[in-house]
């Protein structure tokens, strides 16, 4: 697989956010039927079937594959979130809201650059 570009090591290993409605984010929203694997480690992380359909401009799944993430209580930036990182390497991927559609409901709110997808025997990544 080729190199990590600057914006997924800025945000697998330092925590950054990719801009909201990025080229990746658009590229994301054309892949349907894909299972996403985490970018660094290709660890599956997500079933096609788990996405979802949001306007907040960053993939979003209602579920992760069972023990493929881990959650961290995250409280930079004023406020108190958690944080969703790749169970297998440790790389920050988003975060996870809870209850935002209903009780028991969540929203991954997955980086698209965090992600990687595989066509025909290649991982593919965004840029
Ligand atoms: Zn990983």
């Amino acid at each position: 697989m080729d190199q990590l570009s600057k914006l997924a090591l800025e945000v697998t290993q330092q925590k950054s956010t990719e801009p909201a409605f990025s080229k990746n984010y658009f590229e994301f929203q054309k892949q349907n039927e894909k299972p996403y694997y985490c970018t660094v480690c290709t660890n599956l992380l997500f079933d096609a079937n788990s996405k979802m359909k949001t306007k907040c401009g960053w993939p979003a799944f209602n579920e992760a594959v069972k023990d493929s993430t881990k959650q961290i209580i995250d409280n930079s930036h004023g406020m108190q979130r958690v944080e969703v990182v790749c169970s297998k390497c440790g790389a920050h991927l988003g975060h996870v809201f809870e209850n935002e559609y209903g009780p028991g409901t969540r929203r991954y709110c997955i980086n698209a650059v965090c992600l990687a997808w595989q066509e025909e025997d290649k991982i593919k990544r965004f840029e």
